[in-house]
């Protein structure tokens, strides 16, 4: 998922092994932080509130935003006329940006206002193509881990049970499973799939006994086919099960929650946090959280609304990060706008219809038939420096390549670089080839294709 977790997995992984089996007995609103505790109080009581007093949250929460950000931040000071006005009529009159616009200079985007001692740097992943760095407010993750919790609990989750979890987290010991006891988890490697390791995955789960599993809908998929294809294997009495970073499709929804015997949970939001949308106890829709920031769509006459029925690319405006305020920021994601109040739960959140786009699922088959989530693979980092575009391509199991299109001031160093985290991520399941090319092919959209899979049926154990 678009990691709520992205510091606070660098925090653990970064503090001493004493502090990491020190936790248990502190309820999880402590380890989190104040800021979470008050955000979480926050975000249940106004899950009840009218339209009205969230529009008048969301234009004070807009208000601050947008001063902030014309007056201070160098890309935005082009807005300085509209001050004055109306929060959102100034939006109004702001040209949606993208990846692509922050990219060509993201120094633009900082806040100065903003120490850089209460800010983290993350990036997106990989499923996006060419990352992109971003920074956040330090009291962002909090924040973020509040609204998470917040919509888990429509699922039945409450702080401090127990998470399984399938997601491409660094494994920096190596092996198939690692405790993260700060946040309730066992992280168990998406990489490392294989009909072998998921004998020993399912026996560690059944130890382990967790309320919930979490992970990519491909990772839990491969899961559950494995208890399909072992009956005699007692399937985890779980709660629910918490899909994120993909999007699951109606099949797969329904097969997992015949395996598990127990909901899946789907939500929608990214590493730019500009949208978080999730669905609620009874629909599947995503309802887009009025608190934390506004959802747009823009049409193909470019015109940017929350009408209803308008279908387009969803863009964003994240009311979190006032370090790099990403304001009408396109998300390379399609979707229409439902309607403004859920039929199901009554909550007056912008209700989405099913989303299409960068956000889908792909697969590597590895060694031995075990797939690999794309996702997993998650690229981004220093290890890409120079890389202007890449793809993978795989046309038998057990080997790939990643072909890359590079700048001028490439190093070619880095090639092995390159190859090296691809091992480290995926083992001995994939022999990597890192090929040069000077160009590479697009889908019939015009999109950048992440992967083109020749194997027959790589994806069928994704409905
Ligand atoms: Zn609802």
């Amino acid at each position: 998922m678009p990691s709520a977790a992205g510091l606070a997995r660098t925090i653990y992984d970064h503090s001493p092994a004493f502090l990491r089996g020190a936790v248990g007995g502190v309820p999880f609103g402590w380890r989190i932080g104040r800021t979470y505790r008050t955000t979480l109080r926050f975000l249940l009581q106004s899950d009840v509130w009218g339209a009205e007093q969230h529009r008048a949250y969301q234009t004070e929460r807009l208000d601050a935003l947008l001063d902030g950000a014309i007056r201070r931040v160098p890309f935005y000071g082009r807005y300085h006329r509209l001050l004055g006005r109306p929060a959102l009529r100034i939006l109004s009159e702001m040209e949606p940006i993208d990846k692509q616009t922050v990219q060509a200079d993201p120094e633009r985007f900082l806040n100065p206002a903003v120490p850089a001692d209460r800010t983290y740097r993350t990036s997106t992943g990989g499923t996006t193509g060419e990352p992109l760095k971003i920074i956040l407010n330090k009291a962002g993750f909090q924040i973020e881990w509040a609204f998470m919790v917040c919509q888990w609990m429509r699922a039945g989750f409450r702080p401090g049970m127990s998470r399984a979890t399938f997601r491409g987290v660094s494994f920096p010991r190596g092996g198939l499973w690692q405790a993260n006891p700060v946040y309730d988890e066992l992280q168990f490697s998406p990489f490392a799939m294989s009909p072998e390791n998921l004998g020993r995955y399912v026996q560690k789960l059944q130890q382990y006994r967790p309320d919930f599993l979490y992970g990519y809908p491909s990772a839990l998929t491969i899961l559950a086919r494995h208890y399909e294809m072992h009956p005699d294997v007692p399937v985890p009495k779980v709660k629910g099960l918490l899909c994120g970073s993909e999007n699951i499709r109606p099949g797969q929804r329904e097969y997992l929650a015949q395996v598990f015997k127990a909901r899946p949970y789907s939500w929608y939001g990214m590493s730019e946090k500009v949208v978080l949308a999730g669905e609620c106890e009874r629909s599947t829709l995503y309802h887009a959280f009025p608190q934390y920031g506004i959802t747009e769509i823009i049409d193909r006459a470019s015109n940017v609304s929350q009408a209803v029925g308008v279908e387009g690319e969803l863009v964003g405006t994240g009311f979190m990060n006032t370090a790099m305020p990403l304001i009408r920021y396109r998300l390379g994601d399609y979707a229409s706008i439902e309607a403004h109040t859920c039929d199901s739960c009554g909550r007056a959140f912008t209700v989405l219809g099913p989303i299409e786009g960068r956000w889908r699922q792909e697969m590597l088959v590895g060694r031995g038939g075990g797939r690999i989530s794309l996702t997993a693979l998650n690229m981004h980092g220093e290890v890409f420096k120079g890389v202007m575009r890449f793809q993978f391509h795989q046309q038998a199991p057990g080997c790939a390549t990643l072909y890359l299109v590079v700048g001028d001031n490439f190093n070619e160093a880095r090639d092995l670089a390159i190859k090296k985290a691809l091992h480290d991520k995926t083992g001995d399941q994939i022999d990597w080839t890192v090929t040069h090319v000077e160009d590479l092919p697009l889908s019939p959209r015009g999109k950048s294709l992440f992967l083109v899979q020749e194997i027959e049926g790589a994806d069928s154990l994704v409905m």
